[in-house]
């Protein structure tokens, strides 16, 4: 990710903790900086190994917290559906999910047809569909050879 693109993202951040009444600690806006850094999707505990090289006397609870945090306010999501650890994505624009069942990498992609797939009637009636997310899932072109 471009530099300018992180300042927007981390002017983006500090409005919403502003209006959330939370405190932009440095360790938050390091760990948000990390995340921005991370396209594969990091679980808690892969976090606080990066944390703990900036800051050597972080706790896992605080970075555990800190990311839950992040996901209520809405900056980062929780990656839907891959059982445990809980797993952390960056990019809250729409997009899709390839998931590799032998390394667990998740990647992302865009499909414009899969954003435009119908929703079945049965579900049309009794709710509201906000968001339509596919994940595909095999095995990554890595494991494959
Ligand atoms: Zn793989
Ligand atoms: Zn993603």
């Amino acid at each position: 990710m471009k530099e300018s693109q992180k300042e927007t993202l981390l002017d983006n951040l500090r409005k919403i903790c502003k209006l959330n009444n939370l405190k932009l600690t440095p360790q938050r806006i390091m760990l948000y900086r990390e995340l921005l850094d991370s396209t594969d999707h990091p679980s808690a505990d892969i976090m606080f190994k990066k944390a703990k090289k900036k800051f050597p006397s972080i706790s896992f609870d605080t970075v555990n917290r800190t990311l839950l945090t992040f996901s209520r306010i809405g900056v980062v999501s929780i990656v839907e559906g891959y059982g445990s650890p809980r797993r952390f994505d960056p990019n809250v624009i729409h997009h899709h999910h390839f998931h590799c069942i032998k390394c667990q990498e998740i990647s992302d992609f865009v499909n414009q047809t899969y954003d435009e797939l119908n929703v079945p009637d049965d579900i049309q009636n009794r709710c509201v569909v906000f968001n339509k997310k596919v994940i595909l899932e095999g095995i990554c072109e890595a494991c494959k050879n």
